[in-house]
């Protein structure tokens, strides 16, 4: 079914996405300007047949569809309505709106709603050669019971992974927003974000961290002095901190690590902080159990990563990162129009594109070095091209387990397979769970896939 696409096609689509206004905030695969020399490149594209050979044809065929759909601006449009809409909250719309989405999107993006199907999609990435990041997809929680239960969902992913085949899991994801409640998060952003700009105000609840801000992250969500915690918030606050570590314990029990999702920047101080102080106590010997996350469309990224590693260094902490590009531009747009303030993502498509190359660049430099690592998550060819031609050059080994790709199941399925024919280690990210909890998740790969320039428009070209 895989037949060879003619490369002019490919060109021609690389062509128009080249051309492409910068101000798009449509992911696109290839940079939209300055037309750069085409670097040399050891992940093979062109070879269709060969790079979907392990999928069936009709897989194929029900991506191209789903694919098509969710590029169909009218469709993403409605869909996006109804489910922002009172209307999910009549018991037969919404159920009839469930049954929808869990046969079109949710079958595309989603490994399951329950831990066995997740397994077994895992088993079936492992069969095609890539690996799977176990992530149940829960976020945003308000209070102590949710968040236990979500504490609950992601032990019993960590347990998967080890009934798994063995390196089949690459990691175990979790979120913040899952374990803590949602109004503390904001809490504790507001006082670190304080503290930053009057070092002298004390929080006397704070753990040993890294750095999580520099002279250009965004402070504006703060612009009054916090009152200190109350008596309760710290007790909540410590049994985040203790869901948390009980999560790290079973990833460093079981050999499996552990990533934390990157959010919008109104959480991200206390994101970041959460796990910051985790890594400190938990990646030792060398090895890193708990990966952060850096978003490379915000302004203070490159810096954020740079201090934080040299920190690490210092304290002999070995560190890991998940480098993404950032799902959350709606948000944050919102919030920059609230405040009047400028906003915290670059100003341009081209500049998210060079601070994530940047970014991966020094990552893999690292690694190299003998520090640290690195899950480079990106759909876009290019960067993805750049960078396993950068490791190619640094004389990283292909099977080295401080590098690994990632991208989203139901995307980029030309990336992930060039990248494993080419030798590397490469994920899936993969959310699982009941359709209703995974609907956020949902919305953030509608938003990113609509149009005609999006990864998915590029997946179908592909998979023609
Ligand atoms: C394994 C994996 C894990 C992920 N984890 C997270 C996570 O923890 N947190 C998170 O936020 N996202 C996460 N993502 C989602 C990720 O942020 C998006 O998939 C990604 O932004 C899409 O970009 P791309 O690298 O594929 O490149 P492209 O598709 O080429 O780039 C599109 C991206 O560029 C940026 N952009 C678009 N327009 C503009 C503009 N006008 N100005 C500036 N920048 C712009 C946006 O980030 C947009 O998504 C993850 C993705 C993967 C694959």
């Amino acid at each position: 079914m895989a037949r060879r696409l003619p490369t002019t096609t490919l060109r021609l689509f690389s062509r128009r996405l080249n051309t492409a206004s910068s101000s798009s905030s449509i992911a696109a695969g290839s940079r939209p300007s300055k037309p750069e020399p085409a670097a040399p490149t050891i992940v093979d594209l062109d070879d269709h047949r060969k790079l979907f050979s392990s999928v069936s044809t009709w897989k194929l065929l029900r991506s191209t569809v789903n694919l098509g759909l969710v590029a169909n601006e009218m469709f993403v449009d409605f869909g996006m309505w109804v489910m922002n809409s009172r209307l999910v909250e009549t018991g037969l719309v919404r159920d009839v709106i469930l049954k929808t989405v869990k046969h079109t999107m949710f079958e595309h993006f989603c490994a399951g709603e329950t831990t066995e199907e997740a397994g077994k999609c895992v088993r079936k990435m492992h069969e095609a050669g890539l690996r799977g990041m176990l992530s149940y997809a829960v976020e945003q929680t308000s209070n102590n019971d949710g968040c236990d239960r979500n504490l609950e969902g992601f032990i019993r992913s960590v347990d998967l992974s080890k009934s798994l085949p063995p390196s089949s899991v690459s990691f175990v994801i979790a979120k913040i927003t899952a374990i803590c409640p949602i109004n503390l998060l904001r809490r504790v952003s507001d006082l670190l974000r304080w503290q930053y700009k009057d070092p002298s105000f004390t929080l006397p609840w704070k753990l040993n961290t890294l750095p999580i801000f520099t002279d250009i992250s965004p402070l504006y969500h703060t612009l009054r002095k916090p009152e200190p915690l109350t008596p309760q918030e710290e007790q909540d606050l410590e049994l985040a901190h203790k869901r948390l570590q009980d999560l790290c314990r079973k990833c460093v029990d079981l050999n499996v690590p552990l990533t934390i999702d990157a959010e919008d920047t109104s959480l991200q101080p206390a994101i970041d902080y959460f796990t910051y102080s985790s890594a400190i106590m938990y990646n030792k010997d060398g090895n890193a159990t708990v990966y952060g996350t850096i978003q490379a469309y915000l302004k203070d990224a490159k810096e954020r990563l740079f201090t934080a590693s040299k920190t690490a260094d210092k304290l002999g902490v070995p560190m890991g990162f998940k480098m993404v590009r950032g799902a959350y531009m709606s948000s944050e747009n919102r919030a920059v129009s609230r405040f009047g303030y400028d906003s915290p993502i670059h100003d341009s498509i081209d500049e998210t594109h060079s601070c994530y190359d940047e970014c991966a660049s020094f990552m893999l430099e690292r690694i190299a070095n003998g520090n640290d690592a690195v899950v480079l998550a990106t759909h876009n060819l290019q960067s993805g091209k750049l960078a396993a031609s950068k490791a190619r050059d640094l004389g990283i080994r292909k099977g080295n387990p401080k590098l690994e790709f990632a991208q989203l199941y139901g995307m980029s399925e030309a990336l992930s397979f060039g990248l494993r024919n080419a030798g590397f280690q490469v994920s899936k990210y993969l959310p699982y769970g009941p359709v209703d909890m995974v609907m956020p998740y949902l919305l953030r790969r509608t938003e990113e896939n609509r149009g005609l320039l999006s990864t998915s428009s590029i997946d179908r070209v592909l998979i023609r």
